[in-house]
């Protein structure tokens, strides 16, 4: 029931357990991460709470993203935790919120050969994005959420891409702005730690993380503005 994203120069296994850490309050079922590590996506996911990981490392690199889930469908195991991954393992996803449609679409994905690994709604997410990746992650996510119904807020990254996708609905989401980094979380005090500089995602919006924040609704480029947030951390 937590996300969060990390793009920039610092090993974004550190700064994903830290970020989750902050999270835990919102879910705490099991807990995981996605990160791009020599071209491709290495995924970590375990149940339990994330409260209790104390040293954990992964990979030096330095674009990943996390979550702490707070099961909806299918049991906490670590097979339903999230990131979930399409059938190349090349897309990542982590999902907060529950798609309502997601039975018909696992159908219609299973028949067009993809194979399911968990029992989760968020899983029919990777498979549809693969489907529809052509080069362009946004625009992959962008056709993948126009056939999805319900509520969510994601972070997706891909093998070939160096940015972190996201995008809401009915479910809260964040950036956060640093110099020569960004952030994604469901909540602030998962970034205080790093920068107090927010732009608050809407509903319907989705963006992209790269060297800056582009912010879209409807394929258009939106301006969106960051806010000063006070320090609010013990
Ligand atoms: N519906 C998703 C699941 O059960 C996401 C739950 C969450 O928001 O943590 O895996």
């Amino acid at each position: 029931c937590g996300i969060v994203g990390y793009i920039g120069f610092r090993r974004a296994d550190e700064v994903i357990i830290k970020a989750l850490k902050r999270l835990e309050y919102r879910g705490y079922d099991s807990w995981g991460i996605a990160i791009k590590d020599n071209g491709g996506v290495l995924v970590h996911k375990k149940t339990g709470a994330i409260g209790k990981v104390e040293k954990f490392s992964l990979s030096n690199g330095r674009m990943a993203i996390g979550h702490t889930r707070w099961a909806t469908h299918g049991e906490p195991n670590d097979v339903n935790a999230h990131p979930h991954t399409d059938c190349s393992e090349a897309i990542a996803v982590v999902h907060n919120g529950i798609i309502t449609n997601f039975q018909e679409l696992k159908e219609v994905l299973t028949a067009k050969n993809h194979v399911f690994k968990s029992e989760t709604d968020t899983e029919v997410l990777a498979h549809l994005i693969e489907e529809f990746y052509d080069g362009d992650l946004k625009e992959a996510v962008e056709k993948a959420l126009s056939a999805v119904k319900g509520s969510y807020a994601i972070a997706v990254i891909h093998a070939n891409e160096d940015k972190i996708v996201v995008a809401r609905n009915k479910s809260p989401l964040i950036l956060g702005v640093g110099d020569d980094e960004l952030f994604v979380a469901s909540d602030t005090p998962a970034i205080l730690d790093y920068t107090n500089r927010v732009i608050f995602l809407e509903d319907g919006e989705i963006a992209e993380l790269e060297k800056e924040v582009k912010v879209f609704r409807n394929g258009k480029p939106v301006d969106k503005e960051a806010e000063i947030i006070p320090w609010s951390i013990e």
